[in-house]
Order: C-alpha cells, then structure tokens, then sequence
C-alpha cells in the first residue's frame, strides 16, 4: 500500500526507491539503513532529516545539506542516497567511520540562522554520537559554530582540520599516478599530458603537483581570474569551457561539476584516464561502462576524492597533517586493487570499488559479531 506523500516514485527515483507501493520501512531495508530520524522545532521553522546509514565501521560521519527541496520525499531521496554513499567512501578509504548525511529542509538563504542551526545541532546531539556532521552545500563554516553550540559531534568547524582542499588535491593526484602505472606501467606524470575541469581550491592545488612533475596541464574556468591565476603562477595553458572535452590529452581530471562524463561527452574524449576530484562525475551508472568499453581507465570519483574525508577523520584521531597527507596518498594503492578486482570479476571499477567497500564491511561486520555468535563475552 501506498502512504499518502510517498506515492510510487517515476523515472530515475523509482529504481532507488523501489518499483512498487514504497513504505518507509522497505526502503531503509533495501538501501541498508540503520536509523532515520525526522526532527521538527516549530519555534524556528528547523525540520531536518539526518540518515544514519551504517555504523559497522565506526560513527557516521556526513555533511549536512540545507536545500529547498521540492518535497518531503525529495528530501527524504536525498538524504538516503547521500548517506548510503558516505558509507562506502569511508569503507573503501579506510577509516574507521560509518555512513551518514542530514539535510535541513528549507531556504539556505535566509538570514535567520542561529535558531536553525542550533536546533539541528540538538537534534544531532540526542543521537550521542552516532552521527557527526560537517559542511556541505548551503551551510557555512559560521553555521557551523552554531550547531557547535549544542553539540560536540561536528567536524571542520573553524581553527580546526582547516581547508581540505589541499589534502584532496594530493589524493587525486596519487590516484592519477595509480592510473597511469595501471595504463602505462610508470606512474611518472613527466611528459604526459591531463585536462583540468575546474581551478577552484582542489583544481589549483592539483595543478601545482602535476606542473611540478613536469606535466603538460590543460585548464579550464567559468572564472577567468582563476585561470589566470594558474597560468601566471604554474605555466598551464588555458582551454574554453567547452574545448576540455577535446583537450588531446591523456587524463581527464574533472575539478568542478558532476554529470560531465555523459552520452554527449564520452564520445568526443581522446582521453585514456578519467580521474579527478569532482563528486558524481557520471551521469548514470551506465557511463562507467561506456568508459570500459571505450578503454578509458576510470577512477571511481568517491574513491579518489576521499582526501577531503581524510582531513575531516584527522580531527576525530588527533592526525597530524603530515599524517592525512600520507593516509591520502594510499589512495593510490587502493585504486590499483579496485583495478585488479576489476578485471578478475570482470566489472567496471565502479562496481570493483563498491565490491572493495562491501567486503571491508563484511569482514569488520563479522568481527563485531563474532563474541555474539560463539557465546563467548568479553
Ligand atoms: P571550488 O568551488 O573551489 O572549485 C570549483 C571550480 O569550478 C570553481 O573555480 C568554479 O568557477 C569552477 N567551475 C564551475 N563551473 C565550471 C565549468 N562549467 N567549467 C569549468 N569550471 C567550472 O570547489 P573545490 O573545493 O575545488 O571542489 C571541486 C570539486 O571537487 C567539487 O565537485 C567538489 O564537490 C569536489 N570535492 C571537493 C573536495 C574538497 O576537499 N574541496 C573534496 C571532495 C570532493
């Protein structure tokens, strides 16, 4: 039966929810769901969703996103999918963290913020600690103090981790290093040449490592002044917006939009790697295949990018930022295994990375229950 709110949902949505009479309860079950949570203060207007994923590998840590969504269920879609994919991140990173998002429901432009974020982060904080939240679209740092106010499960509030930029961009470029030793078998990026989408904070960054090794860099902004920038300070050549689908290049680093790998790009790229830091850089999961079938080495985007989840888990251990650097740049042995998983089961390195992720969740899953299953108690 079908509840009023939650009809059957059509297209794209309707696979990730289900194909028939939707109850709340069969969803979090097909999508693994451990606990969801529907918070409400109408002294301000706060109504939150924050979706606890999975806790096998530690407290679930995601962003919260503050969104005008169209619906609840929007909402609810959302928060679900994001969560969910949090899980696998730090499963396949190797941290010792679950998966979880939440989203605040409503104007993120407003002014009024204070009431807002505090009742978010009290909402966060009677969970005692399963979930920790950080900042992700339509939240600022300063938002951040405030839901700080109420609880200590935030991370990347001010005069902490700090940027994570930085620590992203040294990720993807070890990641673009494991490509190539995967493509070329050398990983050295002297010579070869890779296309920037994007000279944002992790696309600048990333261009300093690859000049540095001598790299032939090709870039691309809807911001002139950051090109420039990079032009200037690093000697990369600057591309039109749409020219860096064509760049003849050998990697694709896409550092600024999702959805740039699609039916109308693949086709033009001559590119032999895709790799860089821009979350949801496929369209749909079929263009992870059309990437294979075009013999175009894909690194999974949530795989590559987890540097930025890296920083944010350093303030949780105590790391130093030496410390993250370095757990960052094991990115490049974990893709080389998603590679090698690859083409032993005969998949995608999309599916590869998922089957990475499951199986650590497996193992670690089986470990917490293995006092339980043979009566012995610790
Ligand atoms: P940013 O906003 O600093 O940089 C993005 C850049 O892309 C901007 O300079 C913007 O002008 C540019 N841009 C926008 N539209 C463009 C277009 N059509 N063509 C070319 N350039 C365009 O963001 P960022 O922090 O550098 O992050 C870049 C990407 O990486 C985002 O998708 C982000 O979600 C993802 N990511 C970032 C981190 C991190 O640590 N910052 C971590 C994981 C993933």
């Amino acid at each position: 039966m079908t509840r009023p709110g939650l009809e059957v949902p059509e297209g794209a949505e309707l696979e990730l929810l289900g194909s028939d009479g939707v109850e709340i309860f069969d969803l979090l079950s097909e999508m693994g769901h451990e606990q969801v949570v529907f918070s409400h203060d109408p002294s301000c207007g706060y109504r939150g969703i924050i979706a606890i994923h999975d806790t096998t590998l530690g407290p679930a840590l995601g962003g919260t996103r503050f969104w005008n969504y169209e619906s609840d269920r929007d909402a609810l879609t959302d928060v679900l999918r994001l969560s969910r994919g949090m899980t696998y991140k730090a499963a396949v990173a190797g941290l010792n963290l679950g998966g979880g998002k939440a989203v605040i429901i409503g104007d993120n432009k407003t002014r009024d913020r204070e009431m807002l974020m505090r009742a978010h982060g009290r909402a966060i904080d009677s969970l005692g600690g399963r979930y920790i939240t950080a900042e992700d679209v339509g939240v600022s740092v300063e938002d951040m103090d405030f839901v700080h106010v109420e609880t200590e499960s935030v991370v990347g509030i001010q005069g902490r981790s700090g940027d994570p930029s930085p620590v992203t961009a040294y990720g993807v470029y070890r990641g673009i290093k494991a490509c190539a030793v995967k493509r070329y078998g050398d990983d050295g990026l002297g010579g070869r040449s890779i296309a920037v989408q994007g000279a944002g904070n992790v696309g600048y960054h990333l261009c300093r490592y690859l000049t540095a090794e001598g790299a032939k860099v090709f870039v691309s902004d809807i911001d002139d002044a950051r090109t420039a920038r990079c032009a200037e300070e690093l000697g990369v050549e600057v591309v039109e917006l749409e020219e860096i689908y064509d760049v003849d290049a050998d990697v694709f680093a896409p550092c600024a939009l999702g959805a740039i790998v699609n039916d109308e790009t693949i086709p033009r790229f001559r590119f032999e790697i895709v790799a860089g830091a821009a979350n949801n850089q496929l369209a749909g999961p079929e263009h992870d295949a059309a990437l294979k079938e075009g013999g175009i080495l894909y690194a999974p985007d949530y795989v590559i990018n987890a540097g930025g989840l890296i920083n944010v888990y350093s303030e949780l251990a105590g790391w130093s930022s030496d410390r993250s650097h370095r757990k960052a740049g094991e990115i490049y042995n974990v893709l080389l295994d998603i590679f090698d998983l690859a083409e032993s089961d005969g998949v995608t390195s999309g599916v590869a990375a998922d089957r990475v992720a499951e199986q650590r969740l497996r193992r670690v899953g089986r470990l917490h229950r293995a006092p339980l299953l043979s009566g012995v108690k610790w």
